[in-house]
């Protein structure tokens, strides 16, 4: 993999590129996009730029060189709890499962990346993922490796949210955005990355990450959660009328949000368990909209995807399934708002069977 394997965001290939070839690169980057938009890889591969024995034409790496295969091992091989599994003494991976980033541990990374002359890289590598969670202490001293560099190291925060950060590092950090891609950029970055896939799980994978590249890449894992979705659309949207079977699929999903809540206590991160609904409420306007498709005979989507049939649905008029469909989105709004899960999802799933009632 390479630059120019990101999944779109030419922009920030441009400038990633240009910056590895003009030289006088600073030393200092922030990787900023949304949950799961391929910053890490972005880090990565930025890094194989920067270090590459045997660069291209355009700048970009080789990605088979010695620096290109160590980095690819030090910094994409992280172990399950994404930490770094090989240490090296010219790469540091800082990721943690504590809520916080303390001073002692960014302290640490900094000490242990300046110790040694480069053994083997070009440039040194320091990355500190989701660096949003650096208390006030740990960013005090970040603030002061970036004004006071070594030009051995160059030094690189992911970040979910720049809002975040303290303006003063901001200001000191050359940035690079990752924004969604489009289909058909989504389309060529997994035919590289996943060869294995066949068109049809590919389109699919398109089609559930609404272009956010990690969601795409995850796209097999998610494929449970497909399931659930699935038994609460049958829940509001099946033939037979069945009010305890709602009221079932509410308290599912609040059974399943709990176990998503100890997981997170578990992996001390925050939002795996918001990010679980909203993937469910994804899912469901997913299969609505396939739903409306396979009935206009545009495409039969419902049972190899979701293992539904047509005839086991309600029969809905168009409009009704745009009505569901803003029902979803304003769910989703409201889960994003840390609304109460119970109360949405109950009020989500009876506003969706009124719908069918009033055909
Ligand atoms: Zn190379």
């Amino acid at each position: 993999m390479a630059v120019s394997n990101i999944a779109g965001n030419s922009t920030a290939k441009r400038v990633l590129l240009h910056t590895a070839t003009e030289g006088k690169h600073g030393t200092a980057f922030i990787f900023s996009g949304e949950e799961n938009s391929g910053k890490n890889f972005a880090a990565l591969q930025f890094a194989k730029v920067l270090n590459c024995l045997s660069p291209k034409a355009d700048g970009d790496c080789c990605d088979g060189c010695d620096n290109c295969r160590l980095l690819d091992k030090t910094l994409g091989m992280l172990d399950e709890q994404g930490g770094q599994q090989y240490p090296h003494p010219d790469i540091k991976y800082v990721n943690t499962e504590k809520s916080q980033i303390s001073k002692e541990l960014v302290r640490e990374a900094v000490s242990e990346i300046n110790a040694f002359r480069g053994v083997q890289l070009k440039k040194k590598i320091l990355i500190i993922n989701d660096a949003e969670r650096m208390n006030a202490p740990a960013a005090n001293s970040i603030l002061k490796i970036v004004e006071e560099p070594n030009q051995n190291v160059v030094f690189m925060l992911v970040v979910n949210n720049t809002e975040e950060m303290l303006p003063t590092i901001l200001s000191r950090c050359r940035r690079i955005d990752l924004r969604r891609a489009s289909p058909a950029d989504m389309r060529k970055a997994l035919q590289a990355s996943r060869p294995d896939w066949d068109a049809v799980q590919i389109g699919e994978a398109v089609e559930f990450s609404s272009g956010r590249i990690g969601d795409a890449l995850r796209y097999k894992e998610i494929k449970e959660e497909m399931r659930d979705a699935a038994s609460i659309f049958m829940a509001v949207s099946g033939r037979q009328d069945n009010v305890e079977a709602i009221f079932e699929a509410v308290k599912h999903v609040e059974e399943l949000y709990k176990r998503e809540k100890e997981r997170e206590k578990k992996a001390k991160k925050t939002g795996i368990a918001r990010i679980f609904l909203l993937d469910i409420i994804r899912i469901l306007s997913y299969i609505y909209r396939d739903y409306m498709l396979e009935k206009t005979g545009i495409k039969t989507a419902l049972r190899p995807r979701y293992g539904i049939s047509l005839s086991d649905v309600r029969n809905y008029a168009p409009g009704k399934i745009i009505s569901i469909l803003r029902l979803l989105e304003r769910s989703g709004a409201d889960v994003e708002a840390n609304a109460n899960v119970g109360v949405v999802f109950s009020n989500l799933l009876f506003q969706i069977r009124k719908e069918g009632l009033n055909i």
